[in-house]
C-alpha cells in the first residue's frame, strides 16, 4: 500500500477496485450457487438435502439413510473449524462477504432503499435514515417492503430446497392444507426476514448473532482486519476514554481528514479509528471510502485491510502461515479427506441380521441329519430403482441358504424382514463337550447390479456337539 502514494489520485483510482464492488461478484457467485444447487441431481441424489420427510440425508449426490447419520458430526465440526480457520485468518470475513445477513441489509439498504427507491440519498452514507415524515417516503417504505417480502419469499424457499426438494417443494406448497408444516415454515420464516431485514436491520450482527461474542478470542495480531493507522493518520481517539480528538489538536503530518467518509458508510454504525470493536463485520466498505478521500491526496488509505503487526507492530509483514493456520488447515483437509473416504465406503443397501434365540434345530432328512441355523434379516433397498436382491454364504460351501428360497424384489426405499434359514448336511463337529461356532460372511446382493449393489456380514452359525450328532444319528 505505502507506493500508492506515488500515483497521481486519477492514475491510483483507475487501477483501483472497490472491496464493495468484490464483495457484489462474491454475493452474486454465493447467490447462484446456492439457488441452482438444489436442483442439481446426479442419479436422482442432490449435492446436500436433509430430507425430514423421507428420513433421507443426501451428501455430495450419495444417498443416507438417518440410521447412517454418522456423517453429520463430521459436517459440524468441518463448519466450526472452517469458520474458526477463517476469523483466524481475516476476522469476521464470514460476516461481511458470506453471511446471507449482510447480502440481505446489501440488498434491502443499498439496492432497493437507495438505488432503485431512492429512499436514502447514498450508499456511502447509512447513517442517516430515511425520512418518514414526508407522504411519498412512507409510500416508497410500503413499496420497499412489499419487494422485500417477494425476496425474503424466494429466499425462503431456497432455504427449505434443502429439506424438501425443490420438485416437491412446489407440488406440496400448492395445497397449504395438507402440508401445514412446510407452509407455516415457509410463511413463519418469511416474516421473520422482513423483520429482521426491515426493522431489527444491522443490529442483528451487533447483538443477536453470537458469533460476533466467540470472535475477538480468535484474533491474534496477524489476523487481518479493517484497521486504522493511527501511525499516519493520527490518534484520533484517546485511549480508553475514546475522547475525540478535533481537526486542529491534529499533529500537521497527521493526514486523517476527520471527514467521517469511513463512519458514515460503515453499516453497523461504528468509527474504526476507536480500533477493534465486536461490531465489525469486515466488509470493508471504510476501506474503500477511506481509499477515495485519501487519493485526493494522493496517499493511500488510512483503513486498511491489514494486520495489527502491520500497522501497528511494523517489525514484519503479516504471517499467514502461522502454526494455528496451519493447524486449522490440516484438521480441515484430515475432516474433508474422511468424509470423502465414508461417502465412497458408503454401503449401497441396508442389512441388519439377528440370530434367533434357538441355537439350531437337527432334522433327519433321506438318512442324513440336517442342522439348521435361523435368523431375522432386514434388507432395505436404498436406491432410486427397484432392484431383485438374494442372500448367499461366501468362503463355506459346506453351509447353504434353505431360506428365502428365491430372489426377491424391493421397490426403491423399500424394507422388508425376512427369515434366513442357513443349513449343512455335512459333519462339522469338532469337539465332543462343546458346540462347535462357525464365523461366516453373508453377503446380500441385488442380482441385477453386477455386484455393485451388495453388503457383508459376519454371522455365527453353531454347529452341535459330536455326541449330540451322534445320538441323533442312531
Ligand atoms: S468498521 Fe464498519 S465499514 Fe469498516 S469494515 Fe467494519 S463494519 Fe465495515
Ligand atoms: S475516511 Fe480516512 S480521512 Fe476520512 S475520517 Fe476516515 S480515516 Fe480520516
Amino acid at each position: 500500500m505505502a507506493k500508492k502514494g506515488a500515483l497521481k489520485a486519477s492514475e491510483y483510482l483507475k487501477k483501483w477496485i472497490p472491496f464493495a464492488k468484490m464483495r457484489y461478484v462474491v454475493f452474486a457467485i454465493a447467490t447462484i450457487i446456492t439457488m441452482v444447487l438444489p436442483w442439481i441431481k446426479v442419479n436422482g441424489n442432490h449435492f446436500i438435502l436433509l430430507s425430514f420427510e423421507n428420513f433421507k440425508f443426501h451428501f455430495l449426490f450419495i444417498k443416507f439413510d438417518m440410521q447412517e447419520l454418522y456423517l453429520m458430526p463430521f459436517l459440524l465440526m468441518l463448519l466450526f473449524v472452517g469458520i474458526f480457520g477463517i476469523t483466524v485468518l481475516g476476522g469476521r470475513m464470514f460476516c461481511g462477504w458470506f453471511c446471507p445477513q449482510t447480502i440481505f441489509r446489501v440488498i434491502y439498504r443499498d439496492l432497493i432503499e437507495t438505488k432503485i427507491l431512492g429512499l436514502r440519498k447514498r450508499i456511502s452514507n447509512k447513517q442517516k435514515e430515511p425520512d418518514y415524515s414526508k407522504p411519498i417516503n412512507q409510500v416508497k417504505r410500503v413499496i420497499a417492503i412489499l419487494m422485500w417480502t417477494v425476496l425474503a419469499t424466494i429466499a425462503t424457499s431456497n432455504l427449505l430446497w434443502y429439506f424438501v426438494p425443490p420438485e416437491q417443494f412446489f407440488e406440496q406448497i400448492m395445497h397449504p392444507s395438507e402440508n401445514g408444516v412446510l407452509f407455516g415454515t415457509l410463511v413463519g420464516t418469511v416474516a421473520f426476514l422482513v423483520y429482521d431485514i426491515i426493522f431489527l436491520k444491522d443490529n442483528f450482527c451487533i447483538y443477536v448473532c453470537p458469533y460476533s461474542r466467540v470472535q475477538s478470542v480468535l484474533y491474534d495480531d496477524d489476523t487481518i482486519m479493517a484497521i486504522y493507522d493511527n501511525t499516519r493518520g493520527g490518534r484520533i481517539y484517546d485511549g480508553h476514554d475514546k475522547t475525540i480528538t478535533k481537526e486542529s489538536q491534529l499533529a500537521p503530518d497527521d493526514l486523517c481528514t476527520t471527514c467521517e467518509s469511513c463512519v458514515t458508510v460503515c453499516p453497523t454504525h461504528i468509527d474504526i479509528r476507536q480500533g477493534l470493536q465486536l461490531e465489525c463485520i469486515n466488509c470493508l466498505e471504510c476501506v474503500d471510502a477511506c481509499t477515495t478521500v485519501m487519493a485526493k491526496f494522493n496517499e493511500p488509505s488510512l483503513v486498511n485491510w491489514s494486520s495489527i503487526q502491520e500497522i501497528d507492530v511494523r517489525d514484519r509483514k503479516t504471517n499467514f502461515f502461522r502454526p494455528k493456520i496451519i493447524g486449522y488447515g490440516v484438521i480441515l483437509v484430515g475432516l474433508m479427506i474422511s468424509l470423502v473416504m465414508m461417502g465412497l465406503e458408503k454401503e449401497l443397501m441396508l442389512l441388519n441380521v439377528n440370530k434367533d434365540s434357538r441355537l439350531y434345530d437337527i432334522e433327519k432328512v433321506d438318512g442324513h441329519l440336517r442342522v439348521e441355523n435361523s435368523y431375522s434379516i432386514l434388507i432395505q433397498n436404498t436406491q432410486n430403482e427397484d432392484h431383485e436382491f438374494y442372500v448367499k454364504v461366501e468362503g463355506n460351501d459346506k453351509i447353504k441358504v434353505g431360506q428365502p428360497s428365491h430372489p426377491f424384489k424391493l421397490k426403491a426405499g423399500e424394507q422388508k424382514k425376512k427369515t434366513l434359514v442357513l443349513y449343512t448336511t455335512n459333519m462339522l463337529a469338532e469337539d465332543m463337550r462343546k458346540d462347535t461356532m462357525l464365523q461366516l460372511k453373508l453377503k446380500a446382493y441385488a442380482l441385477d447390479s453386477n455386484d455393485t449393489i451388495k453388503v457383508y456380514r459376519d454371522i455365527r452359525f453353531t454347529y452341535p456337539r459330536e455326541d449330540i450328532i451322534q445320538k441323533k444319528m442312531k
